[in-house]
């Protein structure tokens, strides 16, 4: 046997034992747990990474590095696989993990390098240059393993709008698709770094594919043995596969829950704590005013008395939804308590605080109880810095007014000069 077809035959030994025990540590990991899977993709990036670099064999069809053909391509097909029997949100932990990983790597690298060294009688002194390089080039893998897999799990995915069922294609096809874009990414900087000849490329290239036709035969023997149940197309849409794989989905969800009153939609009480502050500081330094009111709506009680409380929530519902639109876009609505909302308008001085309440309170009789009667709310009024410049002092000159209005037979508003008169919104 030839050198070459000697060098071939431990190519795909390796590739066969590399996926079994990678897909093994897969298959079995409700009893193993996923961390071993992981752990074991985590383990091989290095040694992949050092054998790119430094670990050539001869195949038939070039100069190949097993650690970039055999086991790179394999971490990849691994990744797809994870993907295939987990989800797009399981997937992303080792795809940021390897590449946050090897940044680590990196700026240890960097410290270590300040040591002054001890070289052992009879050690080799370390290669803290080959160490460096080594660093770069594992952060420029895992940057391009971070482009590919991402890549590979929408290509797959968009692969499926054609070849449906044919999961083994499309494994092979997205495998065939990434290697490709991989090998040139990564030779590029192979060829700065280490001066790597351009036969090292088309080698490299050759072993990829022929590697991913391996892997490809190994998973459909592994399709054979075991059927895997959700493998056909996710009816997810690809956009959607995207965000779960680059975190974006928990972003806009944060974005669209967090601090916001699941009733009503307006933003909730923490916000309001948290955002109050910024809010007026930001109006205090454009302009020298900024408004706070609390709108409470009037005998509310009596509507869930009458029509019980699922009614009522309808009206809550009702009444945010009026006053958001009532109001204008800058505006910030709040729930602040069960039928009260806070309301913050930034740079607006108190007569014009005072002119939108009035227009909220107007616009509050348009929310119809269930027996037809118009909602009414009464609205205190507090602006800074007059009244305070602080969240709490505002909040307190706005309630101490809001009592008044109660007292004052309810379905008006109260500012700073008692009840509104019509010179205060004739005068804005
Ligand atoms: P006032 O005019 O003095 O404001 O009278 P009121 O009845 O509106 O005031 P009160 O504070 O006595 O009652 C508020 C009521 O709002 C009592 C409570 O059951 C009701 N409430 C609070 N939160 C919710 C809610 O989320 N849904 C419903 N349906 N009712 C709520
Ligand atoms: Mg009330
Ligand atoms: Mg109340």
């Amino acid at each position: 046997m030839s050198m070459q077809v000697f060098n071939l035959v431990l190519f795909v030994i390796e590739a066969v034992i590399y996926f079994a025990i990678m897909a093994g540590f897969l298959h079995f990991r409700r009893q193993l747990g996923l961390g071993v899977f992981l752990a074991a993709l985590g383990v091989m990036h290095f040694m992949e990474t050092y054998l790119a670099a430094v670990f050539y064999v001869e195949l038939p069809f070039g100069l190949v590095s097993p650690g970039s053909s055999v086991f790179f391509t394999g971490k990849l097909m691994m990744i797809l696989l994870l993907y295939l029997k987990e989800d797009a949100a399981t997937v992303r932990q080792p795809i940021y993990g390897l590449f946050l990983g090897n940044l680590l790597t990196v700026v240890i690298a960097q410290i270590l390098q300040a040591h002054p060294v001890v070289t052992l009688p009879g050690g080799r002194p370390a290669d803290m240059g080959f160490l460096n390089e080594m660093g770069w080039l594992m952060v420029w893998g895992t940057a391009i393993l971070y482009v590919d897999a991402i890549a590979i799990i929408l290509l797959y995915e968009r692969l499926g709008r054609i070849l449906r069922g044919h999961v083994v294609w499309r494994f092979c096809l997205s495998g065939l698709i990434m290697m490709t874009f991989d090998q040139a990414a990564f030779f590029s900087v192979l060829h700065i770094l280490f001066n790597a000849p351009l036969a090292v490329f088309f080698g490299g290239w050759y072993a990829k594919l022929l590697a991913v036709l391996l892997y490809s035969a190994l998973f459909g023997i592994y399709m054979k043995i075991e059927q895997i149940p959700r493998l056909s197309r996710s009816r997810r849409e690809i956009s959607d596969i995207f965000h779960d794989l680059t975190f974006r989905e928990r972003y806009h969800a944060l974005l669209a829950t967090s601090g916001v009153d699941g009733l009503t939609g307006a933003f909730d009480r923490n916000r309001l704590e948290a955002d109050a502050p910024g809010l007026l500081r930001n109006s205090l330094s454009v302009r020298d005013a900024v408004s706070l009111i609390i709108i409470d709506a009037d005998h509310f009680k009596q509507v869930n008395d009458l029509f019980g409380h699922l009614k009522g929530d309808d009206v809550l519902r009702g009444l945010a939804a009026n006053l958001k639109v009532s109001a204008r876009p800058g505006d910030r609505l709040f729930r602040f308590g069960g039928e009260e909302f806070v309301m913050i308008l930034p740079v607006t001085d108190h007569d014009g605080a005072l002119a939108l309440s009035e227009r909220l309170r107007l616009a509050s009789h348009g929310v119809l109880r269930p027996d037809g009667e118009g909602m009414t709310v009464s609205i205190g009024v507090a602006t800074a810095p007059d009244d305070g410049t602080s969240l709490e002092t505002l909040l307190s000159a706005a309630d101490t007014r809001l009592y008044q209005a109660k007292k004052d037979g309810r379905d008006n508003v109260h500012g700073r000069h008692g009840r509104l008169g019509g010179a205060a919104v004739a005068a804005s």
